[in-house]
């Protein structure tokens, strides 16, 4: 099977004043399309730098990164950038919208860029927006929308030009509860319709349970996937990724396990 993102024994090693960050430390995991996977771990333990790389943004030390089979490492920068605006969506933290554009022109803006800008494309731009909640603000200035409405406008702009991979860093960070579960639904339910593949990182565990697998970074390496529902649901519903150990669900696993 090829994997619409499969990384192997990637590492990424920073030199910071003469000694060595190992950012990432043999990172090996597969996307398929139509999955939506959450990337969690504690700050600092390698997920933005994991992420940049899987974006083309960033080389790595070592390693494989293949995105629809084809391999980044392989290609000069130039095909590379290429590549990345026709397989590849993000949002990072800061969203970096374009403030003199409104909110449909910088998800047009994606479009533009590929020189695939149509009336379809422009329909296309609506729908997202409209999907997640921005209906009423399309020729809206990024300076006149909340952080969260930014941030979705963000991943509009992140799935609108059909990419393979859609990565996303912190989606989340500026909502409320609500809105964020809100944008974390939509947001998995049209990377599976749309058969994308997605990864998330985010530092709230509840919404893990929009996500297929979990995969729990730690001093840059892969320290635990999750992948059976049960088990996510409970991560999700109890904040903690020992979830299942805890005596909660230790002692009456049963009940708790059936709902979901
Ligand atoms: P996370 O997103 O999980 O918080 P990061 O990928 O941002 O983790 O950082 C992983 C490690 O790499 C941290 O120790 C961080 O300080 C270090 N790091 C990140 N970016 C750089 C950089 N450009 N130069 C040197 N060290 C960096
Ligand atoms: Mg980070």
């Amino acid at each position: 099977m090829e994997y619409a993102l499969q990384t192997i024994n990637v590492s990424k090693v920073y030199d910071s004043d003469g000694s060595a960050i190992r950012a990432v430390d043999d990172v090996s995991i597969e996307v398929a399309r139509g999955e939506f996977v959450a990337l969690v771990g504690p700050s600092g333990s390698g997920k933005t730098t994991l992420l940049a790389m899987l974006a083309g943004l960033l080389r790595p030390t070592s390693g494989t990164i293949l995105i629809d089979g084809k391999d980044l490492g392989k290609m000069s920068d130039a095909q590379r950038t290429a590549f990345r605006k026709q397989k590849i969506g993000f949002t990072f933290q800061s969203n970096n919208l374009v403030p003199y554009l409104t909110a449909q022109e910088n998800v047009e803006l994606m479009l533009r860029l590929n020189g695939r800008l149509d009336g379809a494309g422009k329909e296309r731009a609506r729908e997202l927006l409209d999907r997640l909640g921005l209906g009423e603000r399309l020729n809206s200035l990024p300076r006149k929308l909340s952080g969260g409405q930014q941030q979705r406008v963000a991943i509009a702009r992140a799935l609108i030009h059909d990419p393979a991979v859609v990565l996303a860093d912190e989606p989340t960070a500026s909502l409320d509860t609500e809105r964020a579960f809100q944008v974390v639904e939509s947001f998995s339910e049209i990377i599976r319709e749309q058969n994308r593949a997605g990864i998330m990182v985010t530092h709230d565990l509840r919404m893990v349970r929009y996500t297929d697998r979990v995969i729990q970074m730690r001093d840059g390496r892969v320290e635990r996937i999750v992948s059976d529902p049960a088990e996510i649901e409970a991560i999700a519903t109890v904040g903690h990724m020992d979830a299942l150990t805890m005596p909660l669900f230790a002692a009456a696993p049963q009940p708790v396990l059936t709902v979901a």
